[in-house]
Protein backbone atom coordinates (compact mmCIF):
# COMPACT_ATOMS: atom_id res chain seq x y z
CA UNK A 1 0.00 0.00 0.00
CA UNK A 2 1.75 3.05 -1.38
CA UNK A 3 0.20 5.20 1.51
CA UNK A 4 1.47 3.30 4.28
CA UNK A 5 4.94 2.89 2.82
CA UNK A 6 6.85 5.33 4.21
CA UNK A 7 5.70 4.94 7.99
CA UNK A 8 5.65 1.21 7.43
CA UNK A 9 9.71 1.20 6.34
CA UNK A 10 9.93 3.70 9.18
CA UNK A 11 9.35 1.23 12.11
CA UNK A 12 9.13 -1.89 10.59
CA UNK A 13 6.02 -2.77 12.05
CA UNK A 14 3.37 -5.88 11.10
CA UNK A 15 1.49 -4.06 7.79
CA UNK A 16 -1.92 -4.86 8.96
CA UNK A 17 -1.35 -2.33 12.14
CA UNK A 18 -1.35 0.91 9.16
CA UNK A 19 -4.14 1.32 7.55
CA UNK A 20 -4.11 4.82 5.11
CA UNK A 21 -6.70 6.16 2.74
CA UNK A 22 -6.91 9.35 0.42
CA UNK A 23 -9.28 11.84 1.57
CA UNK A 24 -10.48 13.56 -1.94
CA UNK A 25 -7.82 14.28 -5.05
CA UNK A 26 -4.27 15.72 -4.57
CA UNK A 27 -4.10 19.21 -5.47
CA UNK A 28 -1.85 20.13 -9.02
CA UNK A 29 -0.27 22.59 -7.29
CA UNK A 30 2.37 21.81 -4.41
CA UNK A 31 3.12 24.20 -1.36
CA UNK A 32 3.70 24.84 2.72
CA UNK A 33 1.12 23.66 4.61
CA UNK A 34 1.30 21.72 8.27
CA UNK A 35 0.34 18.40 9.79
CA UNK A 36 -0.30 19.50 13.24
CA UNK A 37 0.92 22.34 15.25
CA UNK A 38 4.45 22.32 14.97
CA UNK A 39 4.88 20.03 11.79
CA UNK A 40 5.59 21.57 8.43
CA UNK A 41 4.77 19.99 5.00
CA UNK A 42 6.00 20.73 1.32
CA UNK A 43 3.76 18.99 -1.73
CA UNK A 44 0.00 18.62 -2.54
CA UNK A 45 -2.72 17.97 -0.61
CA UNK A 46 -6.51 17.76 -0.57
CA UNK A 47 -7.68 20.37 1.69
CA UNK A 48 -7.26 23.65 2.63
CA UNK A 49 -4.37 25.73 0.72
CA UNK A 50 -1.15 25.35 0.19
CA UNK A 51 1.28 28.56 0.66
CA UNK A 52 4.34 29.61 -1.38
CA UNK A 53 6.05 31.01 1.65
CA UNK A 54 6.38 28.92 4.81
CA UNK A 55 6.06 32.27 7.26
CA UNK A 56 2.40 33.25 7.75
CA UNK A 57 -0.92 31.21 8.15
CA UNK A 58 -0.30 27.54 7.16
CA UNK A 59 -3.56 25.25 7.04
CA UNK A 60 -3.34 22.37 9.39
CA UNK A 61 -4.46 18.91 7.59
CA UNK A 62 -4.51 16.97 10.49
CA UNK A 63 -7.75 18.61 11.84
CA UNK A 64 -9.38 17.40 8.06
CA UNK A 65 -8.18 13.44 9.27
CA UNK A 66 -11.24 10.97 9.80
CA UNK A 67 -11.35 7.54 10.69
CA UNK A 68 -13.64 4.94 8.89
CA UNK A 69 -14.99 1.97 10.82
CA UNK A 70 -12.81 -1.02 9.93
CA UNK A 71 -10.01 1.59 11.33
CA UNK A 72 -8.77 3.22 7.89
CA UNK A 73 -7.31 6.62 8.42
CA UNK A 74 -8.34 8.88 5.95
CA UNK A 75 -5.39 12.09 4.86
CA UNK A 76 -5.59 15.23 3.05
CA UNK A 77 -2.05 13.80 2.10
CA UNK A 78 0.31 11.63 0.90
CA UNK A 79 2.86 10.62 3.54
CA UNK A 80 4.88 8.90 1.05
CA UNK A 81 5.02 11.70 -1.47
CA UNK A 82 5.29 14.39 1.81
CA UNK A 83 8.32 12.08 2.96
CA UNK A 84 9.73 11.76 -0.21
CA UNK A 85 9.63 15.36 -0.49
CA UNK A 86 11.42 16.46 2.42
CA UNK A 87 14.29 13.80 2.48
CA UNK A 88 15.42 15.02 -1.43
CA UNK A 89 15.37 18.12 -0.68
CA UNK A 90 12.34 19.14 -2.97
CA UNK A 91 10.92 22.21 -1.50
CA UNK A 92 10.42 25.58 -2.00
CA UNK A 93 13.66 27.45 0.14
CA UNK A 94 12.08 30.93 1.15
CA UNK A 95 12.71 33.20 3.94
CA UNK A 96 16.30 35.01 4.12
CA UNK A 97 16.51 37.93 1.51
CA UNK A 98 13.26 37.14 -0.01
CA UNK A 99 14.95 33.90 -2.08
CA UNK A 100 12.52 31.88 -3.05
CA UNK A 101 13.91 28.65 -5.14
CA UNK A 102 13.88 25.45 -4.99
CA UNK A 103 16.11 23.89 -2.61
CA UNK A 104 17.49 21.15 -5.02
CA UNK A 105 18.24 23.64 -7.66
CA UNK A 106 22.00 22.66 -7.06
CA UNK A 107 25.13 24.89 -7.09
CA UNK A 108 24.94 27.62 -5.35
CA UNK A 109 27.48 30.29 -6.39
CA UNK A 110 28.38 30.74 -2.49
CA UNK A 111 30.42 27.59 -2.76
CA UNK A 112 33.05 29.97 -4.42
CA UNK A 113 33.33 31.37 -0.92
CA UNK A 114 34.11 28.48 0.95
CA UNK A 115 36.57 26.92 -2.34
CA UNK A 116 39.02 29.70 -2.50
CA UNK A 117 41.77 28.63 -1.66
CA UNK A 118 44.17 32.01 -2.60
CA UNK A 119 41.90 34.25 -0.16
CA UNK A 120 43.18 34.76 3.28
CA UNK A 121 41.13 32.89 5.50
CA UNK A 122 40.19 36.23 7.80
CA UNK A 123 38.72 37.66 4.32
CA UNK A 124 37.06 34.19 3.49
CA UNK A 125 35.48 33.87 6.89
CA UNK A 126 34.43 37.58 6.17
CA UNK A 127 32.59 37.07 2.83
CA UNK A 128 31.24 33.60 4.18
CA UNK A 129 29.39 35.32 7.11
CA UNK A 130 28.33 38.54 4.80
CA UNK A 131 27.09 35.21 2.47
CA UNK A 132 25.26 33.83 5.56
CA UNK A 133 24.32 36.28 7.63
CA UNK A 134 20.40 35.98 7.29
CA UNK A 135 20.56 32.38 8.18
CA UNK A 136 19.08 33.17 11.39
CA UNK A 137 15.56 34.22 9.37
CA UNK A 138 15.01 31.36 8.03
CA UNK A 139 12.11 29.27 8.94
CA UNK A 140 12.76 26.26 7.31
CA UNK A 141 14.25 23.43 7.80
CA UNK A 142 14.11 24.06 11.36
CA UNK A 143 17.20 25.06 13.53
CA UNK A 144 19.63 23.73 14.91
CA UNK A 145 18.05 20.28 14.69
CA UNK A 146 15.08 19.21 11.94
CA UNK A 147 13.15 15.74 12.53
CA UNK A 148 9.90 16.83 10.27
CA UNK A 149 9.88 13.42 8.79
CA UNK A 150 9.89 11.69 12.25
CA UNK A 151 7.52 13.62 13.56
CA UNK A 152 5.07 12.59 10.44
CA UNK A 153 6.08 9.15 10.75
CA UNK A 154 4.93 9.23 14.58
CA UNK A 155 2.35 11.07 14.21
CA UNK A 156 0.70 8.32 11.51
CA UNK A 157 1.34 5.96 14.46
CA UNK A 158 -0.14 7.74 16.43
CA UNK A 159 -2.99 7.85 14.41
CA UNK A 160 -3.36 4.55 13.25
CA UNK A 161 -3.43 3.38 16.89
CA UNK A 162 -6.32 5.27 17.78
CA UNK A 163 -8.14 3.91 15.00
CA UNK A 164 -7.75 0.91 15.44
CA UNK A 165 -8.63 1.08 19.28
CA UNK A 166 -5.03 -1.09 19.81
CA UNK A 167 -2.89 -0.58 22.92
CA UNK A 168 0.26 -0.66 21.19
CA UNK A 169 2.22 -1.74 18.29
CA UNK A 170 5.44 -3.75 17.98
CA UNK A 171 8.34 -2.53 15.84
CA UNK A 172 11.97 -3.45 14.97
CA UNK A 173 13.96 -0.95 17.66
CA UNK A 174 15.90 1.67 15.70
CA UNK A 175 19.61 0.84 16.50
CA UNK A 176 21.11 -2.70 17.71
CA UNK A 177 21.37 -4.16 21.33
CA UNK A 178 18.85 -1.73 22.39
CA UNK A 179 20.59 1.66 22.23
CA UNK A 180 18.85 4.82 22.65
CA UNK A 181 20.58 6.08 20.14
CA UNK A 182 23.64 6.45 17.27
CA UNK A 183 26.50 8.98 16.74
CA UNK A 184 29.25 8.51 13.86
CA UNK A 185 32.70 10.54 14.39
CA UNK A 186 34.06 11.44 10.69
CA UNK A 187 37.03 13.52 9.75
CA UNK A 188 37.12 15.45 6.12
CA UNK A 189 40.71 15.86 5.13
CA UNK A 190 41.25 19.11 3.61
CA UNK A 191 44.64 20.10 2.86
CA UNK A 192 47.91 19.08 4.21
CA UNK A 193 48.57 20.22 7.02
CA UNK A 194 45.33 18.06 7.99
CA UNK A 195 46.64 14.50 6.27
CA UNK A 196 49.91 14.81 8.58
CA UNK A 197 47.31 15.96 11.80
CA UNK A 198 45.53 12.54 10.84
CA UNK A 199 48.02 10.10 13.11
CA UNK A 200 47.19 12.27 16.41
CA UNK A 201 43.95 12.64 15.37
CA UNK A 202 43.43 9.16 15.83
CA UNK A 203 45.60 9.14 19.19
CA UNK A 204 42.73 12.19 20.55
CA UNK A 205 39.88 9.93 19.47
CA UNK A 206 41.28 6.69 20.48
CA UNK A 207 41.74 7.99 24.04
CA UNK A 208 37.58 8.25 24.11
CA UNK A 209 37.43 4.73 22.90
CA UNK A 210 35.88 6.40 19.59
CA UNK A 211 36.82 5.03 16.03
CA UNK A 212 35.91 7.52 13.48
CA UNK A 213 36.30 7.60 9.27
CA UNK A 214 38.47 9.82 7.61
CA UNK A 215 37.14 11.29 3.84
CA UNK A 216 40.81 11.62 2.01
CA UNK A 217 40.64 13.86 -1.30
CA UNK A 218 41.84 11.85 -3.91
CA UNK A 219 43.19 14.05 -6.36
CA UNK A 220 45.02 17.50 -6.22
CA UNK A 221 44.77 18.96 -2.99
CA UNK A 222 47.75 16.35 -1.39
CA UNK A 223 49.62 13.39 -2.11
CA UNK A 224 47.87 10.05 -0.88
CA UNK A 225 50.44 7.94 0.63
CA UNK A 226 49.34 4.28 0.93
CA UNK A 227 51.21 4.31 4.39
CA UNK A 228 48.76 6.36 5.51
CA UNK A 229 45.73 4.40 4.78
CA UNK A 230 47.31 1.05 5.98
CA UNK A 231 47.46 2.86 9.23
CA UNK A 232 43.75 4.34 9.30
CA UNK A 233 42.46 0.80 8.46
CA UNK A 234 44.96 -1.02 11.21
CA UNK A 235 43.61 0.91 13.66
CA UNK A 236 40.14 -0.25 13.11
CA UNK A 237 39.40 3.31 11.67
CA UNK A 238 37.24 3.65 8.14
CA UNK A 239 38.74 5.26 4.64
CA UNK A 240 35.94 7.10 2.27
CA UNK A 241 36.42 9.10 -0.09
CA UNK A 242 35.91 12.89 -0.43
CA UNK A 243 35.14 14.32 -3.38
CA UNK A 244 37.39 14.10 -6.49
CA UNK A 245 39.57 16.84 -6.35
CA UNK A 246 37.49 19.09 -4.49
CA UNK A 247 36.91 21.94 -6.41
CA UNK A 248 33.14 22.74 -5.96
CA UNK A 249 32.35 21.15 -9.53
CA UNK A 250 31.66 18.16 -8.96
CA UNK A 251 27.85 18.64 -9.83
CA UNK A 252 28.43 21.46 -11.94
CA UNK A 253 27.04 20.06 -15.23
CA UNK A 254 25.97 16.27 -15.70
CA UNK A 255 28.36 14.91 -18.43
CA UNK A 256 31.62 16.67 -15.96
CA UNK A 257 29.80 14.90 -12.91
CA UNK A 258 30.08 11.28 -15.32
CA UNK A 259 33.38 11.53 -15.90
CA UNK A 260 34.47 12.66 -12.29
CA UNK A 261 32.28 9.97 -10.91
CA UNK A 262 34.15 6.86 -13.02
CA UNK A 263 37.45 7.89 -11.47
CA UNK A 264 35.93 8.50 -7.69
CA UNK A 265 34.44 5.00 -7.87
CA UNK A 266 37.65 3.49 -9.22
CA UNK A 267 39.50 5.82 -5.88
CA UNK A 268 36.80 3.86 -3.62
CA UNK A 269 38.05 0.60 -5.21
CA UNK A 270 41.74 1.67 -4.23
CA UNK A 271 40.77 2.47 -0.80
CA UNK A 272 38.10 -0.51 0.05
CA UNK A 273 35.68 2.68 0.92
CA UNK A 274 32.11 2.26 0.94
CA UNK A 275 31.31 5.74 1.80
CA UNK A 276 31.20 9.05 -0.33
CA UNK A 277 31.39 12.73 0.74
CA UNK A 278 31.17 15.53 -1.95
CA UNK A 279 33.13 18.75 -1.00
CA UNK A 280 31.40 21.71 1.11
CA UNK A 281 27.99 19.13 1.04
CA UNK A 282 27.62 19.82 -3.05
CA UNK A 283 25.23 17.90 -3.76
CA UNK A 284 22.46 16.75 -6.73
CA UNK A 285 20.19 14.11 -4.77
CA UNK A 286 18.69 13.78 -8.72
CA UNK A 287 22.43 12.04 -9.89
CA UNK A 288 22.41 9.85 -7.10
CA UNK A 289 21.30 7.30 -9.27
CA UNK A 290 25.04 6.92 -10.18
CA UNK A 291 26.75 6.81 -6.91
CA UNK A 292 28.36 3.10 -6.73
CA UNK A 293 28.64 3.66 -2.97
CA UNK A 294 26.83 1.44 0.07
CA UNK A 295 26.37 4.92 1.67
CA UNK A 296 26.64 8.75 1.27
CA UNK A 297 27.26 11.54 3.83
CA UNK A 298 26.36 14.68 1.93
CA UNK A 299 23.38 15.98 3.07
CA UNK A 300 22.94 18.20 5.85
CA UNK A 301 19.56 17.60 8.60
CA UNK A 302 19.63 21.77 8.40
CA UNK A 303 21.76 23.21 5.74
CA UNK A 304 21.84 27.13 6.97
CA UNK A 305 25.30 27.29 7.52
CA UNK A 306 26.42 25.49 4.85
CA UNK A 307 27.43 26.77 1.22
CA UNK A 308 24.26 24.57 -0.66
CA UNK A 309 21.49 24.93 1.91
CA UNK A 310 18.18 23.10 1.88
CA UNK A 311 18.42 19.94 4.57
CA UNK A 312 16.75 16.54 4.26
CA UNK A 313 14.76 16.99 7.81
CA UNK A 314 15.27 13.71 9.09
CA UNK A 315 17.72 12.48 12.06
CA UNK A 316 17.49 8.99 10.56
CA UNK A 317 19.53 7.32 8.04
CA UNK A 318 17.04 6.89 4.84
CA UNK A 319 17.94 5.15 1.08
CA UNK A 320 17.76 7.32 -2.42
CA UNK A 321 17.62 4.59 -4.01
CA UNK A 322 19.97 1.95 -3.35
CA UNK A 323 22.06 4.02 -1.54
CA UNK A 324 21.85 4.63 2.10
CA UNK A 325 22.01 8.17 3.43
CA UNK A 326 23.66 9.20 6.55
CA UNK A 327 22.76 12.98 6.97
CA UNK A 328 25.35 15.56 8.97
CA UNK A 329 23.14 16.40 11.14
CA UNK A 330 25.06 18.10 14.05
CA UNK A 331 26.98 21.75 13.40
CA UNK A 332 30.64 21.07 10.94
CA UNK A 333 33.24 22.55 13.14
CA UNK A 334 34.57 25.21 10.82
CA UNK A 335 30.71 26.61 10.87
CA UNK A 336 31.18 27.14 14.54
CA UNK A 337 34.64 28.37 15.09
CA UNK A 338 34.54 30.47 11.78
CA UNK A 339 31.24 31.04 10.68
CA UNK A 340 29.11 31.64 14.42
CA UNK A 341 32.70 32.29 16.11
CA UNK A 342 31.85 30.26 18.86
CA UNK A 343 34.78 28.15 20.88
CA UNK A 344 31.86 26.66 23.33
CA UNK A 345 30.24 23.15 23.36
CA UNK A 346 27.06 24.85 24.16
CA UNK A 347 25.26 24.52 20.75
CA UNK A 348 26.68 20.80 20.63
CA UNK A 349 25.39 19.77 23.28
CA UNK A 350 22.14 21.28 22.69
CA UNK A 351 21.88 19.64 19.12
CA UNK A 352 23.11 16.07 21.10
CA UNK A 353 20.65 16.65 23.16
CA UNK A 354 17.23 16.52 21.16
CA UNK A 355 18.97 14.26 19.00
CA UNK A 356 19.04 11.68 22.12
CA UNK A 357 15.75 12.22 23.43
CA UNK A 358 14.64 11.30 19.96
CA UNK A 359 16.50 8.01 19.48
CA UNK A 360 17.98 9.83 16.28
CA UNK A 361 21.83 9.85 14.52
CA UNK A 362 24.33 12.35 15.69
CA UNK A 363 27.02 13.20 13.02
CA UNK A 364 29.70 15.00 13.12
CA UNK A 365 32.16 16.17 10.81
CA UNK A 366 35.16 17.50 12.50
CA UNK A 367 38.25 18.84 9.77
CA UNK A 368 41.77 17.44 11.17
CA UNK A 369 42.93 21.11 9.48
CA UNK A 370 40.82 23.06 11.75
CA UNK A 371 41.33 21.37 14.81
CA UNK A 372 45.37 21.38 14.88
CA UNK A 373 45.16 24.91 16.97
CA UNK A 374 45.08 24.93 20.56
CA UNK A 375 42.06 26.29 21.56
CA UNK A 376 40.03 24.44 18.56
CA UNK A 377 41.43 21.27 19.14
CA UNK A 378 41.11 21.39 23.43
CA UNK A 379 37.51 22.03 22.43
CA UNK A 380 37.39 19.29 20.32
CA UNK A 381 38.72 17.24 22.80
CA UNK A 382 35.98 18.55 25.44
CA UNK A 383 33.51 16.88 22.81
CA UNK A 384 35.19 13.52 23.07
CA UNK A 385 34.75 13.64 26.55
CA UNK A 386 31.18 14.71 26.47
CA UNK A 387 30.90 11.91 23.86
CA UNK A 388 32.01 9.27 25.91
CA UNK A 389 29.96 10.43 28.66
CA UNK A 390 26.89 10.26 26.91
CA UNK A 391 27.99 6.77 25.55
CA UNK A 392 27.59 5.86 28.94
CA UNK A 393 24.67 7.62 30.49
CA UNK A 394 22.47 7.81 27.75
CA UNK A 395 22.97 4.46 26.09
CA UNK A 396 24.21 5.83 22.50
CA UNK A 397 25.93 3.45 19.85
CA UNK A 398 29.48 5.35 19.30
CA UNK A 399 30.12 3.74 15.61
CA UNK A 400 32.15 3.25 12.32
CA UNK A 401 29.61 4.83 9.65
CA UNK A 402 30.30 1.23 7.67
CA UNK A 403 28.95 -0.28 10.80
CA UNK A 404 25.90 1.51 11.10
CA UNK A 405 25.06 1.25 6.85
CA UNK A 406 25.29 -2.42 7.44
CA UNK A 407 23.07 -2.16 10.49
CA UNK A 408 20.60 -0.21 8.61
CA UNK A 409 20.77 -2.34 5.65
CA UNK A 410 19.82 -5.26 7.70
CA UNK A 411 17.12 -3.82 9.84
CA UNK A 412 15.81 -2.73 6.78
CA UNK A 413 14.88 -6.17 5.88
CA UNK A 414 13.69 -7.04 9.12
CA UNK A 415 10.22 -8.49 10.25
CA UNK A 416 8.44 -8.61 12.98
CA UNK A 417 6.01 -11.36 13.34
CA UNK A 418 3.98 -13.11 16.02
CA UNK A 419 4.59 -16.54 17.83
CA UNK A 420 2.64 -18.12 19.56
CA UNK A 421 1.77 -14.96 21.53
CA UNK A 422 4.83 -13.42 21.33
CA UNK A 423 6.50 -11.15 18.60
CA UNK A 424 9.98 -11.67 17.03
CA UNK A 425 12.34 -10.40 14.82
CA UNK A 426 13.15 -12.30 11.36
CA UNK A 427 16.09 -11.45 9.28
CA UNK A 428 19.68 -11.13 8.82
CA UNK A 429 21.21 -9.61 12.18
CA UNK A 430 18.32 -10.48 13.90
CA UNK A 431 20.59 -11.32 17.26
CA UNK A 432 21.38 -7.34 17.57
CA UNK A 433 17.65 -6.07 17.04
CA UNK A 434 15.07 -5.51 19.66
CA UNK A 435 11.21 -6.01 19.50
CA UNK A 436 10.08 -2.51 20.80
CA UNK A 437 6.22 -1.34 21.31
CA UNK A 438 4.71 2.31 20.83
CA UNK A 439 2.12 3.24 22.14
CA UNK A 440 -0.35 6.53 23.60
CA UNK A 441 0.32 7.80 26.91
CA UNK A 442 -2.09 10.93 27.10
CA UNK A 443 -0.89 13.45 24.27
CA UNK A 444 2.72 11.34 23.35
CA UNK A 445 3.74 8.27 22.02
CA UNK A 446 5.53 6.53 24.13
CA UNK A 447 8.17 3.44 23.08
CA UNK A 448 9.34 0.82 24.95
CA UNK A 449 12.51 -1.67 24.19
CA UNK A 450 11.62 -5.26 25.14
CA UNK A 451 14.20 -6.68 27.73
CA UNK A 452 14.47 -3.12 28.91
CA UNK A 453 12.19 -2.08 31.73
CA UNK A 454 12.45 2.00 30.58
CA UNK A 455 9.81 3.34 28.84
CA UNK A 456 11.41 5.91 26.20
CA UNK A 457 9.23 8.79 25.78
CA UNK A 458 8.70 10.92 22.24
CA UNK A 459 8.89 14.55 22.10
CA UNK A 460 5.38 16.25 22.47
CA UNK A 461 3.29 14.94 20.04
CA UNK A 462 -0.45 14.98 20.12
CA UNK A 463 -1.99 12.66 18.08
CA UNK A 464 -5.50 14.54 17.49
CA UNK A 465 -5.58 18.24 16.65
ZN1 LIG B 1 35.89 19.02 2.47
Amino acid sequence: MRMARSVNEYFRCPESFIQLAQMGSLSADSGYFRFGSETICYGTSSSGFRSRQVTGPLHDVLADVSTDRDGTVRLALDPTEIVENLRHERYELSGGKGVSRLAESGLSQTVYYWLRPLLPVSIRKHLQRRRLSDWQTLAFPRWPVDRTVEEIHERLLALSLKAKGLQRVPFVWFWPDGAKSCAIMTHDVEALAGRDFCSQLMDLDSSAGIRSSFQIVPEVRYPVPGTLLDEIRARGFEVNVHDLSHDGRLFSNRAEFLRRIQRIHQYARDYGALGFRSGVLNRNQAWYGDLEFSYDMSIPNVGHLDPQRGGCCSLMPFFIGKVLELPVTMIQDYSLFHILNDYSLDLWTRQLRAITENHGLASFIIHPDYVIEGRARAIYQALLEHLATVREERKMWIALPREVDRWWRERSQMKVVTDGGRWRILGEGRERARVAFARIAGDRLVFTVEDDNEATECSSLAPTA
